[in-house]
């Protein structure tokens, strides 16, 4: 089989929507194009079925109730909702400090530091260095004043996986609030928000198949019955949490996206498990100063971050230009920043730099990462070749040790 160029590996970022997603959305462009709230008439009903199958699909996928979806525009709004609605509605009367960690998304960390500039305080979980947050760690942080826990499930960029469960039931016993953004992990392993624990999770169609804009938000309804201040006023949709004309397209599109994850999920895992497996084996056995970024046994299955020591991850982008990966780093306004998830995990600022994230998806092909295998390794060499400090390195050097010239 021919390879089509380029070859996509960034899954974590987004996903290509699948055909069949496509298909169940079509009609209710142009067709069946009524508003959901549109209560009086057929056409509002269309909409509306469509609109409740879409939650039964999403709820099933992890093990919720259908009346306890609430839709949103994606994770960042989800976890918004989630974590300042929280704050506010238990903030008064309980108290006002939060747990959180240092490498959490952005749609995360944000929302907190709003909430500190409020008044009140959040607690940031130094990660260890194989990524993982466990119970131990937030037992540790936890205090009277403790209203909400938030942990993402599994990690962006190294795709290592929390003890969500423990913490679960953590928070449980000690009545704090549990919100986890499981953009990275639904769709991909089995979860289920009852035996976790988790009485707010925050999920987004476009990681999943489906479509950009449309996400939702999991609120727990019994034990305990879950309250949030909304974020967004007007009209009472969603229970009154989330107001506006909902999506119809874009909901029926992440209902399919969870259908098909449900039935593919399982086989999906096996596979692309197997092929980063593969990427994983054949690098580290053919090129040494290469180490994988998080702990090896607790991560999703199609995700790899790997630091190629002496060599910068966007030369050896540029060197691989034909694979799309993302890297260690990130542009801030005036220079490139090693990745805060990697430092905060004690990686170092060389090592950060030198990392990229390989994220395999439903349509990936032994092929591709085959190309994508040879490519990485002699991409590698050749920029090691070129690097003064991969020669001092086989020349004994200890690079730590090298006082070097003040420019
Ligand atoms: C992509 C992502 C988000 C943001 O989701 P959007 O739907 O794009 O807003 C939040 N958290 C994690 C872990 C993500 O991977």
């Amino acid at each position: 089989m021919s390879i089509k160029f380029p070859i996509y590996l960034d899954h974590n970022a987004t996903t290509p929507m699948d055909q069949r997603v496509l298909e169940a959305m079509l009609p209710y462009f142009c067709e069946k194009f009524g508003n959901a709230a549109s209560r009086n008439h057929a056409f509002g009903w269309e909409a509306e079925k469509a609109v409740d199958l879409a939650r039964e699909q999403v709820a099933s996928l992890i093990g919720a109730d259908s009346k306890e979806i609430i839709w949103t525009s994606g994770s960042t709004e989800s976890n918004n909702l989630a974590i300042k609605g929280a704050a506010y509605m238990y903030g008064a009367r309980k108290g006002k400090h939060i747990i959180t960690a240092e490498h959490e998304h952005k749609a995360t960390l944000d929302p907190c530091k709003r909430l500190e500039k409020e008044g009140y305080q959040v607690t940031y979980l130094d990660p260890p260095l194989d990524g993982v947050i466990t119970a131990q760690m937030v037992k540790a942080a936890m205090r009277p004043d403790t209203v909400l826990v938030t942990l993402m499930w599994a990690n962006n960029e190294i795709g290592t996986i929390n003890e969500i469960p423990q913490i679960g039931k953590l928070c449980k016993e000690n009545e704090v609030i549990f919100h986890t953004d499981a953009t990275q992990m639904i769709g991909k392993l089995p979860i289920d928000v009852e035996a976790a624990g988790v009485d707010l999770l925050s999920a987004s169609a476009h990681k999943i198949y489906g479509p950009k804009g449309v996400g939702c938000l999991y609120v727990r309804r019994r034990r305990p019955r879950v309250r949030l201040t909304a974020i967004i006023d007007g009209g009472g949709h969603e229970r009154g949490m989330r107001s506006g004309t909902l999506n119809v397209t874009g909901i029926v599109g992440m209902g399919k996206a969870c259908e098909l994850c449900r039935t593919d999920m399982s086989d999906d895992a096996i596979r692309l498990g197997g092929l980063r497996n593969k990427l994983e084996a054949a690098i580290t056995s053919e090129l040494d100063g290469v180490a994988i970024n998080g702990a090896l046994d607790q991560r999703i299955p199609h995700t790899s971050n790997i630091s190629f020591a002496w060599v910068e991850g966007e030369s050896l982008m540029m060197a691989i230009k034909e694979i799309a990966v993302s890297s260690g780093s990130a542009c801030t306004s005036a220079s490139l920043e090693p990745s805060y998830v990697l430092k905060s995990l004690g990686v170092g600022d060389d090592l950060a730099h030198s990392s990229l994230r390989f994220g395999l998806g439903r349509r990936t092909t032994e092929e591709e990462i085959d190309y994508t295998i040879q490519k990485v390794i002699s991409g590698v060499k050749k920029l090691r070749e070129l690097s003064p400090l991969y020669e001092m390195h086989l020349e004994g050097i200890d690079l730590s040790t090298v006082e070097w010239a003040d420019h």
